[in-house]
């Protein structure tokens, strides 16, 4: 097993005071590894899960030459050089075929996902005919070979249909399906336990004291790992006791592949935290570069991967989002961990430093046609609210300065994420 600190010396503008984003994300992705085990589950059990390996087409699909739409089948030379009046001699059915051949002048009415007869390679659609009868009039302007599927063109016998890796959603079920495929190897869940510590949480449905919070961290830790589909162990909150800390990391790691935990690398509380690790692992800890999340501590507890997040609750979820995340995808065999940013104007100006990655919390709200991107209010770090009211983040590159009003930003849609 590589090492955090072979990883780390491979990095030479590593500084764990001021660790750019995407240094830190170099780092966890350079440090963990996939779980190697795989199930085969049932076809429906495969949603959310990640492909074990590629899937090879065993048949074409379509498995024949098609129609695409309602019509009549016939011969392209027939209806190259213009109009022509051709002879219906019967009827193709989806799952029914019309069984024989069609010759020159000859055509036959089609349904949509009927097999194209023998001798047809082109669909003239009912619109476009005048029948009297038998007698089938096409209009000029039709171009042989339309609107016919092609065996195979949705998938071709022996080629990759999904590679391994992918997130099975609705869609892949759909082509998992079309394959008639009833079992799929998947890989097995990610295990991931976590924790809060912190003195002055108490848990939902006790009664609060003077100085006292809820603790809301082990809610939206819960939510966002159930949303990318782990196995949940909520070990609840720990107190900051360097003996019961050390129970807690213990049982952690040895029941999951990953543990994460909220508060206790502040600077107040880092050199407490810093004591324990030491003893039970190997992890950094370090000030990255963006705005809210500034301290984390990543690295290994025994065996498992560990993520020490900061205590307030909007650092918790940015910091998850924006390293969790992707570490714990790469964990569970994902091949596309990045998410989209895409560019929207920002009618909300906003003071910025080079020098940091700021996550801002932003309505993105369509006005006068057009989308824009407004800040939620209030951005501090122990304000949940502006999560909730948010539908995107607003990110601010490391280099990037002040925003006016009217400038372009690059935002990340939290539909589905948070
Ligand atoms: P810490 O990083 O432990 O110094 O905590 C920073 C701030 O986040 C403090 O105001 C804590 O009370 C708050 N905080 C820490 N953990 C939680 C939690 N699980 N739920 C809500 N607030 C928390
Ligand atoms: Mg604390």
């Amino acid at each position: 097993m590589t090492t955090l600190e072979q990883i780390v010396s491979c990095i030479s503008d590593y500084d764990p005071n001021a660790l750019p984003v995407d240094c830190a994300n170099r780092i966890i992705r350079d440090f963990v590894t996939p779980v190697t085990g795989i199930e085969k589950v049932s076809i429906r059990s495969t949603l959310g899960r990640v492909l074990a390996e590629d899937v090879m087409s065993t048949i074409d699909v379509p498995a024949h030459d098609n129609s695409a739409m309602d019509g009549w089948a016939v011969r392209g030379e027939d209806i190259a050089k213009g109009a022509a009046t051709l002879t219906e001699i019967g009827t193709a059915f989806a799952g029914r075929a019309f069984g024989n051949r069609v010759s020159a002048g000859e055509c036959v009415r089609i349904m949509t996902g009927a097999v194209m007869p023998e001798g047809t390679d082109t669909v003239v659609i009912q619109e476009m005919v005048k029948a009297e009868g038998k007698r089938i009039a096409v209009p000029a302007g039709q171009e042989p070979g339309q609107h016919r599927r092609l065996a195979g063109e949705d998938l071709k016998k022996g080629s990759p249909a999904l590679s391994g890796g992918t997130l099975v959603r609705p869609a892949e079920l759909g082509l998992l399906a079309s394959l008639g495929l009833a079992e799929v190897r998947v890989r097995r869940r990610l295990r991931v336990a976590f924790f809060s510590t912190g003195d002055e949480l108490r848990s939902v449905g006790e009664p609060l004291r003077e100085g006292q919070v809820y603790d809301s961290n082990r809610y939206t830790l819960w939510g966002m790992l159930q949303r990318l589909g782990c196995e949940v162990i909520d070990m609840g909150v720990v107190r900051d006791d360097p003996a019961e800390l050390e129970t807690a990391f213990r049982n952690a790691a040895a029941n999951a592949d990953a543990v994460i935990t909220s508060g206790g690398v502040s600077v107040g509380e880092a050199d407490f935290t810093r004591e324990l690790m030491a003893k039970l692992g190997e992890v950094a800890f370090w000030t990255v570069a963006m705005r809210p999340g500034r301290p984390m501590a990543f690295g290994r507890v025994q065996n498992a991967v560990f993520f020490g997040l900061p205590g307030n609750p909007v650092a918790v979820m940015v910091t998850f989002l924006h390293f969790v995340r992707g570490g714990l995808l790469a964990m569970m065999g994902r091949r596309d961990t990045d998410l989209p940013l895409v560019q929207v104007r920002c009618e909300s100006p906003m003071r910025k430093k080079p020098g940091r990655t700021e996550y801002q919390r932003g309505i993105l709200a369509q006005k006068d046609g057009t989308w824009t991107v407004k800040l939620t209010g209030s951005q501090g770090s122990g304000i949940l609210r502006s999560m909730a009211e948010a539908n995107c983040f607003i990110v601010l590159g490391h280099e990037q300065g002040s925003v006016q009003a009217g400038d372009v930003v690059q935002v990340m849609v939290m539909d589905g994420l948070v």
